[in-house]
């Protein structure tokens, strides 16, 4: 039997592993092997991005959302969460503090809130880009047909995140009620990349229900898209929703499917992202240890970060965009990496 350490090692080679020495890492690591693939995982990381961490502003615009998914607490059903949308100049003064901050990347997450049409999508877009013309701007606003990804790529969008959240149907199924779709979403993916966006797509590790097979399928998903930016956090339960009494995702899964998507896709974009901030004091510091080189520390304005609240305990919801900003540096410079004024593009070719 080949030992975690070859099978490490074939993975930094191959990129790709049989289904058996995926099981093998993602279920049965001993904690000197997983330092092991977290040390492979950052020389990887440096050989491609150095010691540099990308910085992306979240701009979290609005929680209204015309979706149920089980997990998620800006669902349409959760009657407790206060429902914001912010204005165009909200948004527009969340880039321009960002900006001087030294922010280049800018990503407008929200519900798939159906006030916000194409056109002012668009509008939104092409003003961010005029202001801010040395700036990126993502986009997560969820499932959209073809045209409407088509229209805001025109209108100067970048990039877009989309997490999947699983591969498996019955396992999205479990996840989604039934007027949502895995073969839809990961339809949305192939259109946003074949209409040239820098693509992100990503599952929540240790979601409900979820077990090594349907990540070892997310994998084989992700090796066969080959996306730009992975966003991977541990699932947390939020108390108005119908998984409130589910465990979350533990803080070493997620480090180790972090560090197994850095050999895998050597160029990816891997935040270490909020939720993984959430389970853990230093989540962030231990996600950029294990391969990650993107953080993403919120722009919005203090007085609705408290509602969009996708799990419980979300971390970062008092401080304004100063601080946050301030804070990641600190966190980062004492683990020895650096956060860079830059756009932060994909650093592979096409
Ligand atoms: N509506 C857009 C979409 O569907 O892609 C973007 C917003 S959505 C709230 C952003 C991500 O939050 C989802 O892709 C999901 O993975 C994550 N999320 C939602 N609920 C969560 C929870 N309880 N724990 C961890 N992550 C969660």
């Amino acid at each position: 039997m080949k030992d975690h350490r070859e099978i490490i090692d074939q993975l930094e080679r191959e990129r790709t592993l049989p289904d058996a020495d995926f099981t093998a890492l993602l279920t049965d690591l001993s904690s000197e092997d997983g330092e092991y693939l977290y040390e492979r995982a950052r020389e990887v990381r440096h050989r491609v991005y150095g010691r540099d961490v990308y910085l992306r502003g979240l701009i979290e615009f609005t929680n209204y959302c015309k979706n149920d998914c089980y997990y998620c607490g800006i669902r349409k059903s959760n009657c407790n969460a206060q429902r914001y949308r912010l204005t165009d100049e909200q948004i527009l003064d969340c880039c321009e503090q960002g900006h001087a901050l030294g922010f280049r990347t800018f990503v407008l997450q929200g519900g798939e809130d159906v006030w916000y049409d194409d056109d002012h999508i668009c509008a939104l877009v092409g003003e961010i880009k005029r202001r801010f013309s040395d700036c990126a701007v993502t986009l997560s606003i969820g499932e959209k047909s073809r045209e409407s990804y088509q229209k805001y790529f025109d209108a100067g969008a970048d990039r877009y995140l989309l997490r999947q959240e699983t591969s498996d149907p019955a396992h999205y199924r479990y996840l989604h009620p039934a007027d949502l779709s895995i073969e839809h979403r990961k339809q949305c993916l192939r259109d946003l990349k074949d209409i040239g966006y820098q693509v992100g797509c990503g599952i929540m590790v240790g979601s409900p229900g979820q077990t090594p097979e349907h990540i070892i399928a997310d994998l084989h998903f992700m090796a066969d898209l080959q996306p730009h930016m992975v966003g991977i956090g541990p699932f947390i339960p939020h108390k108005d929703t119908p998984f409130r009494d589910e465990a979350p995702g533990t803080l070493e899964d997620t480090l180790h499917l972090l560090a197994i998507l850095r050999l895998m896709l050597p160029n990816a974009l891997l935040p270490a992202t909020t939720a993984l901030g959430t389970i853990h004091p230093q989540g962030r510091e231990k996600g950029i240890l294990a391969g990650a080189n993107v953080v993403m520390p919120n722009l919005s304005p203090t007085s609705v970060r408290k509602k969009y609240l996708l799990y419980d305990g979300k971390i970062c919801t008092g401080d304004e965009a100063a601080e946050c900003h301030h804070c990641m540096e600190g966190r980062m410079r004492r683990i020895g990496y650096q956060v860079v004024v830059s756009r932060g593009d994909w650093a592979g070719t096409a």
